[in-house]
């Protein structure tokens, strides 16, 4: 257990506020790596919870533990990129190195290996955090080198293996191997831009109102992947009655193969919280709250110390810029590994210390939001284009993209290319650019938005809507082939948040790839609605089957159908878990088909050696090699 003055004087620092319990749990988490029964119990009592209240924020997230964890604790991904850089040997190298199997601890406490969702490193894998510090580029050579380091008790930064990476990777605040990779630039990442003009300048250029407006005439979609128009956000917003009003810049980038909003937290802090401050004078909010991922836990001292300096240059505080009244501060709230927190009402949950499951709509967060007063969530790349877009005007800014798709977009491009990285590109840039740009060749698929998004070949038929796909599409081939059309980025064909994820035509799409991202789905959802706890399980399963060898026609319609009843969960997550096999039966249909042999209506072959040895792995047994005469 942990010393009970040392629980209270963590307790005190949060002024013993269970809205806080996050912070209270993370603060713990770095004195004993685990929550016992007796610290749980204090906590319960001094912050007037249950203790089953505590355990359930507890358990929600990766993080967070309440068995004992170890000394060092290695989280290695398991990020389809990471599969695809053989995650497999690594796997196996922490392994043996570490003499415990995955999941588990070493006996003497000091090691423990655990697997975790994408970390925002696709463009470095295989990558792993071991006690915050980002290990990228793994081999086993270097995993060998680690765990012995590690076994000696050294420092975890010291076991560091390659030059800290560029730009602010290498701040003294930072000192992180990560690589920014930025490959391309347009008018978000060029830093023709003076930092804080606006506070400096542009509260005093523009009213509220007018700040509101410049952002509706620039038609600013949020980027996080929903898309909602962000002028809009701000105007309810501003209308919507409370004590106080509250941005939050989500920066919980948990999407597999998203990592720029990672690169602009590192070279462009400034303007994220410059566009969190003019959001707060738009809207007329006091407080402010960057929701930082846990596995971005790195850069925590580099922006608490921007935030610092924009205090003492009065840029936060009160009467912010020398407007009367104008008073907003931001702080960081971390969160604890949750791909549901990237969802707004999710990350207020978890902000309020509890579980991070989506709220029902309505009230929506502006309406009320964090601790009940209206709330204003944008993506961190939102808030950076909205700086760029007041320094230069709506007007300028419509000079970009299409007409449905104003400005530019940042694309986190990882797999099979290479020149992995950030590239900033126009809306209604085609694919076939954007795979010429990084160079990729001999591609079979790409993933649009990540495994909530779409599988899509260069060119295909995927924009139509599934009516008129099954019109055109006929099982038995690909008739429709003269008719496939360019692809091209936009909120009308591909809408994305940002991730890409290249496979070239050596990749087994559905064992390895979308069997993946199913997986992910299993593991993130949160539980709540009875379709998102259940379907994407029983719909891996059936592509397990069809995978086997024991797929019949009906299945792809089974599966077809069972994604239909998906659509109807809660939130988003449930909402497009059966994206990966929806897209790829639209896309790809013809992998489904070349399992099933017969295309028979019903399962009329019982494969009983298969069967015997399925059996045989569920039961741990030694396989029985078992022929049918
Ligand atoms: Fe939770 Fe899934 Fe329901 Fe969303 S759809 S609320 S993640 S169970």
């Amino acid at each position: 257990m942990i010393e009970k003055s040392l629980i209270i004087d963590i307790l005190q620092q949060h002024k013993n506020d269970c809205t806080r319990l996050m912070d209270i749990l993370l603060d713990l988490h770095k004195i004993q790596n685990y929550m016992d029964k007796e610290t749980i119990s204090v906590l319960a009592e001094e912050l007037d919870l249950s203790r089953a209240e505590i355990e359930e924020t507890i358990s929600f997230y990766h993080f967070f533990s309440l068995k004992p964890r170890g000394k060092y604790n290695i989280y290695l991904t398991d990020s389809i990129t990471a599969n695809m850089k053989n995650r497999k040997a690594i796997l196996e190298a922490f392994e043996r190195e570490c003499g415990t199997k995955i999941n588990n601890v070493t006996p003497d406490g000091l090691l423990g290996l655990y697997t975790t969702s994408c970390i925002g490193m696709n463009d470095q894998e295989p990558a792993a955090i071991i006690n915050d510090v980002v290990f990228t580029n793994l081999t086993p050579y270097r995993v060998k080198e680690l765990v012995k380091g590690m076994r000696a008790g050294e420092e975890i930064k010291d076991l560091i293996y390659e030059n800290y990476g560029d730009g602010n990777n290498a701040d003294p605040d930072v000192e992180s191997m990560v690589s920014n990779n930025i490959r391309k630039k347009s008018i978000v990442l060029k830093k023709d831009y003076e930092t804080y003009t606006f506070v400096k300048s542009g509260i005093k250029k523009y009213t509220p109102t007018e700040v509101i407006k410049e952002i509706e005439n620039s038609n600013l979609r949020g980027r996080g992947g929903a898309g909602f128009p962000t002028g809009l956000k701000w105007r309810f917003g501003s209308q919507s009655q409370g004590e106080h009003r509250v941005i939050i810049c989500n920066a919980d980038e948990g999407e597999p193969g998203t990592f720029k909003d990672r690169v602009l937290l590192t070279e462009y802090p400034e303007m994220v919280f410059e566009g969190m401050t003019a959001a707060a004078y738009a809207t007329g909010s006091d407080i402010g709250v960057l929701y930082l991922r846990y596995e971005y836990t790195y850069l925590l001292k580099f922006l608490k110390r921007i935030l610092n300096e924009m205090r003492k240059k009065n840029f936060l505080g009160k009467n912010i810029g020398g407007i009367e009244g104008f008073d907003f501060d931001i702080r960081i709230q971390l969160g604890a590994g949750a791909y549901i927190c990237g969802e707004e009402s999710a990350l207020i949950e978890s902000m309020e210390g509890k579980r991070g499951e989506p709220r029902d709509k309505p009230p929506f967060p502006v309406e009320k939001g964090y601790l009940g007063y209206p709330t204003i969530v944008n993506n961190v790349e939102t808030l950076v284009t909205a700086v760029k877009i007041l320094q230069n005007g709506a007007k300028w800014y419509s000079g970009f993209g299409t007409n449905d798709s104003l400005g530019t977009k940042l694309l986190s491009i990882s797999g099979d290319c290479k020149f992995p990285g950030i590239y900033e590109v126009e809306w209604g840039t085609p694919l076939t650019e954007v795979m010429e740009m990084c160079g990729a060749e001999d591609v079979q698929a790409i993933q649009v938005g990540g495994p909530s998004g779409m599988l899509v070949s260069l060119k295909d038929l995927s924009h139509l809507n599934s009516t008129q796909l099954m019109k055109w599409y006929k099982p038995s081939g690909m008739e429709v082939a003269e008719r496939y059309i360019d692809r091209r980025l936009s909120y009308s064909d591909l809408p994305t948040g940002g991730s890409i994820i290249i496979f070239n035509n050596q990749r087994d799409l559905l064992g390895e790839v979308v069997m993946n991202f199913m997986e992910f789905f299993i593991e993130e959802s949160c539980g709540s609605c009875s379709t998102c706890r259940n379907m994407p399980y029983v719909m891996k399963n059936k592509l397990q089957k069809i995978l086997d060898g024991h797929g019949v026609k009906s299945d792809i319609e089974d599966l077809l159908s069972w994604g239909k009843t998906l659509k109807a969960s809660r939130c988003g997550l449930g909402q497009t878990a059966g994206n990966p096999i929806l897209s790829s039966i639209f896309n790809f249909r013809h992998l489904y088909e070349k399992h099933i042999q017969s295309l028979t209506e019903y399962d009329t072959v019982f494969n009983l050696e298969n069967s015997v040895q399925t059996y045989q792995k569920f039961v741990h047994k030694e396989p029985v090699l078992f022929h049918l005469q």
